[in-house]
């Protein structure tokens, strides 16, 4: 089998889940070294500088370029029949890398690759769909944000067209499995912040490949252009906050502390009317700094309102504002999202039921397979019967 035919597998036991979700947590903080052929995603918006794998039938993204990965334990290394994640030379779990997605070597008829529209990241197919951004490359410009990297590459077209992304979505589901896709924009100057148009693009995706959409985008300043997004038929919608500590929001995303954190909140409780419980995300970068308690709290606040705060360890993007910037320790990403994970199961708002986007495919985060390992320990110890003393 192709790896591009490679599908997910859920976790089967308590005690793999655990193992998987710390060894997850690890791969996503200190990196892998790539001792065999790859695919690799450079610069640019959302998982750069990633290298995708299936772990054990886990999809992730982990840093494999970046300096610091020069010092991490963890190899990939081809084997006889396959491949393997090795820890210091011992085998630690079975791998097996995105093969180059089938679709890459197709173009519309205007000649545009279709590579150039959409990329494939494990089962999902993504694209910035505006690459440019009101806030590049001026003093507002976030962070952590590489939109202008891949553009200055010229490995992507500034604005993708609806129809264009209809027709890539369909190829991508139909020669390379994708399940489901992202689409995000940079902010414009309108007072929709892009929304109308990456719903826009979202609809024909929807009506040509059947495959089902999130979009994201920032805060409009009308809310009732969430209404017009839902109306167009998207499932799911991100709202990225991005932090809840206000000083790290202001230091690191200017417009975003402008904005505010209760923006968000407001924003995030209007769309939860319209699109469901757990179908409103927002990521949550670690690793910037934070009041590690801040974002516990906001994390459980957001739940509390039916909003599926994304945890991610930050994945510094070459060519950013925060290039040299080295992930936070595993140690430090799996105590928050350990505190995060059982109240998010409680509250009934878990990855598996998120119908598309970052957080249904969790590749670039430990947060599902901890609540996959969590929801299997407690169903364990359900079924184990108890003998009454006597
Ligand atoms: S709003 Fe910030 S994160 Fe979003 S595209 Fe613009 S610069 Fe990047």
């Amino acid at each position: 089998m192709s790896t591009t035919d490679q599908v997910r597998s859920a976790i089967q036991t308590a005690e793999d889940g655990e193992r998987l979700s710390r060894l997850i947590v690890e791969l996503q903080s200190s990196g892998v070294r790539i001792n065999t052929e790859f695919e690799r995603r450079p610069g640019g918006a959302g998982p750069s500088d990633a290298g995708m794998i299936w772990v054990e039938g886990q999809p992730l993204t982990v840093p494999v370029d970046a300096e610091f990965v020069a010092g991490t334990p963890f190899s990939l290394e081809a084997e006889d029949t396959g491949f393997g994640i090795y820890r210091d030379g011992t085998r630690v779990a079975s791998a097996a890398p995105a093969d180059r997605p089938r679709y890459y070597d197709m173009s519309t008829a205007d000649g545009t690759p279709y590579w150039q529209i959409a990329l494939m990241h494990l089962d999902s197919l993504a694209s910035t769909v505006l690459q440019t951004c009101a806030y590049w490359g001026n003093d507002d410009q976030c962070h952590f944000c590489g939109i202008g990297v891949s553009l200055d590459s010229g490995n992507t077209v500034k604005v993708k067209r609806p129809e264009h992304l209809a027709e890539v979505a369909v190829a991508a589901k139909e020669l390379d499995g994708a399940v489901d896709v992202t689409l995000t924009t940079g902010s414009t100057y309108g007072k929709d912040r892009g929304a109308l148009y990456v719903g826009k693009c979202g609809k024909a995706v929807i009506e040509a490949s059947g495959l089902p959409v999130e979009v994201q985008f920032e805060p409009p300043e009308d809310l009732t252009v969430i209404d017009k997004v839902a109306d167009m038929g998207i499932n799911s919608l991100g709202i990225h906050v991005e932090t809840f500590d206000p000083a790290v929001l202001a230091r690191i995303a200017p417009p975003k502390a402008r904005t505010g954190i209760e923006r968000y909140f407001e924003a995030w409780e209007y769309a939860v009317k319209r699109f469901g419980e757990g179908q409103v995300t927002t990521y949550v970068i670690l690793g910037m700094g934070e009041d590690p308690e801040l974002i516990v709290e906001g994390c459980k606040r957001a739940a509390d309102i039916g909003v599926y705060p994304f945890i991610v360890p930050l994945r510094p993007v070459p060519g950013s504002l925060m290039s040299d910037v080295t992930p936070p320790s595993a140690e430090y990403t799996d105590r928050i999202a350990r505190q995060v994970a059982p109240y998010l199961i409680e509250r009934g708002l878990t990855a598996d039921k998120v119908q598309a986007g970052c957080a249904r495919c969790q590749a670039c985060s430990p947060l599902g397979a901890i609540e996959q390992s969590l929801q299997l320990e407690a169903s364990g110890r359900k079924l184990i019967p108890v003998t009454e003393a006597s």
